[in-house]
């Protein structure tokens, strides 16, 4: 599931944890994995790359959605590996031995994300996965059920929230660089589906998991979200 070479930097905290983030697309969630798994030498997952990835396979299969025993054999097609890239550290969703890190970021698979997500086998196919990772613990992992259904166990549940405008800047910020003809509507309109059906759907909705700390970020610079996040870390280790 996952190859390269991890990230190598010493804590001098001993004792591993599995932390997990939640919430509504485009908090800055993944931002705030990735620098935790950097700073405490810890495995990051982005799960939503693979929902993602299994979102391009069926577009590019025509799956029907409708159609339990095509999603059922889709499936079996579809291998989804995490490769660490050696020059920029991060790791990057590989579907089928492809790199698909950058093209599963267009608008066509956010359009159909969410749909292929809410599907009772494409989260059994995922989740499973998602749980055999954490086994041995020393893993932040982003989505929307990680601390509700991935791992409702977890030592640290950290629930992310900030204001709709902020979180549409933001991403408009990110695909306008890609795609200059992309529009601030179509970027809101996609968060608020999502938002909608992720939060809606019958098999394990978004929710804020009971034992979550809420982070809003709406105010927060980057750092400061680091530095709140890392002293629930260290709060939750000593108590260990
Ligand atoms: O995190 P990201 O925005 O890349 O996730 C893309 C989509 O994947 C979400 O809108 C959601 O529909 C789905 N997802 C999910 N469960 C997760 C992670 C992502 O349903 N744990």
């Amino acid at each position: 599931m996952f190859t390269g070479t991890p990230f190598t930097f010493a804590t001098g905290m001993s004792k591993k944890i599995i932390i997990t983030i939640d919430g509504w697309s485009s908090c800055g969630k993944s931002t705030l994995a990735k620098q935790l798994a950097k700073k405490l030498d810890y495995l990051y997952v982005d799960s939503g790359a693979m929902y993602r990835a299994i979102t391009l396979y069926f577009l590019r299969n025509n799956v029907d959605l409708d159609e339990k025993k095509e999603i059922k054999d889709a499936l079996k097609q579809i291998n989804l590996e995490f490769v660490v890239n050696d020059k920029s550290r991060l790791s990057e969703m590989h579907l089928n031995g492809e790199n698909v890190e950058y093209v599963i970021r267009d608008l066509l698979v956010a359009e159909k994300v969410s749909d292929v997500a809410a599907l009772k086998e494409v989260r059994e196919f995922a989740v499973a996965q998602q749980q055999k990772m954490g086994a041995k613990k020393g893993i932040v992992m982003d989505g929307r059920d990680i601390g509700t259904t991935v791992f409702p166990n977890a030592e640290l549940k950290i629930f992310m929230t900030a204001d709709i405008a902020v979180r549409v800047e933001r991403r408009f910020k990110e695909l306008f660089e890609k795609n200059p003809n992309i529009t601030i509507e179509e970027v809101k309109n996609n968060l608020e589906m999502r938002d909608y059906i992720d939060s809606n759907r019958e098999v394990s909705p978004l929710r804020k998991a009971a034992d979550a700390r809420v982070l809003d970020n709406t105010q927060l610079t980057e750092k400061q979200q680091f530095d709140t996040a890392m002293d629930w870390v260290h709060e939750r280790v000593k108590n260990i």
